[in-house]
C-alpha cells in the first residue's frame, strides 16, 4: 500500500491498522479474500478495543491492490462520521491524491465493507467515485445487536446501480456477523442516529 499524503487524512488510524495495511503486498484477486481482510480489520478493532465492530477497505480494480483501510473510530476520534467506510474512503482519497476515486483516466476503485453501509455511508458512496461495493453482514445483523442503520432507501442497491455502482451483498455474511456478536458479548458501546 502506498502511504503518499496519508498524513493529511482527517482520520488517524490505530497503529495496528497502519502496520497491517502496510504489510499487505499481495493482490486481493478474489472477492472472498477482500472480504475476509475487512472482516479481520473489524475483528481486530474489537479485540484491540480501538472501536466498533466494523472494517472497510478500498481496492484498485485493475490489479486488486489495497489502497486504504478503515475501521470504526467514532469513539476514539469523537466524530460521528468516523464509520469504517468513511474512514476508508477518506484515506483512499488522500492516498491517491484525488477527492474523486472514479475520475476519468484513472483506475476504478471498489469499497469492501464488513457490514452493509448505513444511511450516511450509503449517501457518501456516489460522492466518493467508488464503482463497486462488496458487503458482508446485512444492516439487519447490525440492528440485531442495537446499532441504528438510519433511513436508507429500501431500494438502495438499485439506486446505486442506476448510478453504475454495482453492489454485492451477503459475502461471508456469517463470518462478518460473528464479529458483531462478539462485540455485543464483550459489552461494546452501541450508538446510532438520533431519533428525537
Ligand atoms: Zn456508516
Amino acid at each position: 500500500m502506498t502511504t503518499r499524503r496519508s498524513s493529511a487524512s482527517p482520520f488517524q488510524l490505530p497503529q495496528w491498522a497502519i502496520r497491517l495495511a502496510r504489510s499487505q503486498h499481495s493482490l486481493f484477486l478474489s472477492k472472498e479474500s477482500r472480504m475476509r481482510f475487512v472482516i479481520a480489520l473489524a475483528s481486530t478493532n474489537v479485540t484491540r478495543g480501538t472501536g466498533g465492530p466494523f472494517g472497510a477497505a478500498v481496492f484498485e480494480r485493475t490489479g486488486w491492490r489495497l489502497i486504504a483501510v478503515g475501521v470504526n473510530l467514532v469513539e476514539s476520534t469523537r466524530c460521528s462520521h468516523a464509520h469504517a467506510e468513511m474512514v476508508a474512503l477518506a484515506n483512499a482519497q488522500q492516498t491517491v491524491g484525488r477527492f474523486d476515486l472514479g475520475a476519468a483516466n484513472f483506475p476504478a476503485h471498489e469499497l469492501v465493507t464488513s457490514c452493509e453501509p448505513c444511511a450516511m455511508c450509503y449517501g457518501a458512496i456516489p460522492w466518493s467515485g467508488i464503482r463497486s461495493v462488496l458487503c458482508g453482514a446485512r444492516a439487519s445483523d447490525a440492528e440485531a445487536i442495537g446499532f441504528d442503520e438510519g433511513a436508507k432507501p429500501k431500494n438502495w442497491v438499485a439506486e446505486l446501480k442506476s448510478r453504475r455502482i454495482t453492489v454485492t451483498r451477503d459475502l461471508c455474511r456469517k463470518e462478518a456477523t460473528a464479529v458483531l456478536q462478539e462485540y455485543q458479548q464483550r459489552g461494546g458501546a452501541v450508538y446510532g442516529a438520533r431519533w428525537g
